[in-house]
């Protein structure tokens, strides 16, 4: 079971929170950059709101250079919407402790290091299969 405290979990949570902004910052600067102001202004609305759409609406634009912030976004999301819950911070794969300070430096993590790492190679090898 995870060991996270009140306190720890709002340590995670400021994180999750000050990460959350700098990705929208980064996905609007790319946005105005490339010229996409109208898509900026909107996405802006509807992270000010709270809503957490504003990835699922972003990713249906095909601008590749903010795909993996989006992406990124879309994970602080789902561990803000999973911070509550009695099993956050357990690995998904071997239910072991993610551990604090793990989940301090990569606060969407849904692995343990040792998962993570073996998740990892077996998507690298299906990304690039041998013929
Ligand atoms: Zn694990």
């Amino acid at each position: 079971m995870p060991t996270l405290n009140q306190t720890e979990k709002q340590r995670i949570a400021e994180v999750l929170k000050r990460r959350h902004r700098a990705l929208c910052d980064e996905i609007h600067s790319e946005l105005e950059r490339s010229g996409h102001q109208h898509y900026a202004d909107l996405a802006g609305e509807v992270a000010d709101a709270g809503d957490a759409s504003v990835a699922d609406m972003l990713v249906d634009q095909d601008i590749a250079i903010v795909r993996r912030q989006v992406e990124e976004l879309t994970q602080v999301e789902a561990a803000q919407q999973r911070l509550m819950d009695d099993d956050f911070g357990t690995c998904e794969d071997c239910g072991a402790d993610i551990g604090l300070p793990r989940l301090l430096a990569v606060p969407h993590a849904t692995r343990c290091i040792a998962c993570q790492e073996q998740h990892e190679k077996t998507y690298a090898h299906e990304a690039n299969p041998k013929m």
